[in-house]
């Protein structure tokens, strides 16, 4: 079980707001994961706590001031506003890329 510490410098992924209306060339954060990942997406969300399907790519962010980072969550953790785990291994790519501007 991993240890979730709220907290000014807390750990965990915390999600963004005011993010909705950004938007990339990809045509959705979702292809813009994929495109950069060079993965295929993921059967299961990337919280360490939920096993769900991924239905979208959100913007989370490690530390607040580190860059924003797009990673596949269901429905239900793409609305999680407290710090929470991602699962070992799950892939995370940055939000700003230089081909898609
Ligand atoms: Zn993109
Ligand atoms: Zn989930």
């Amino acid at each position: 079980m991993n240890m979730v510490i709220d907290g000014l410098n807390g750990i965990g992924w915390k999600k963004q707001r005011d993010t909705a209306d950004q938007s990339c060339q990809c045509g959705s954060w979702k292809l813009h994961w994929i495109r950069h990942s060079k993965r295929d997406w993921p059967s299961t969300c990337s919280n360490a706590d939920c096993h769900k399907k991924p239905t979208q790519g959100s913007h989370l962010r490690w530390l607040s001031g580190s860059r924003a980072q797009i990673v596949p969550l269901c429905d239900r953790c793409s609305k999680l506003t407290e710090r929470f785990n991602l699962r070992d291994g799950v892939i995370t790519v940055v939000k700003q890329q230089y081909e898609c501007s």
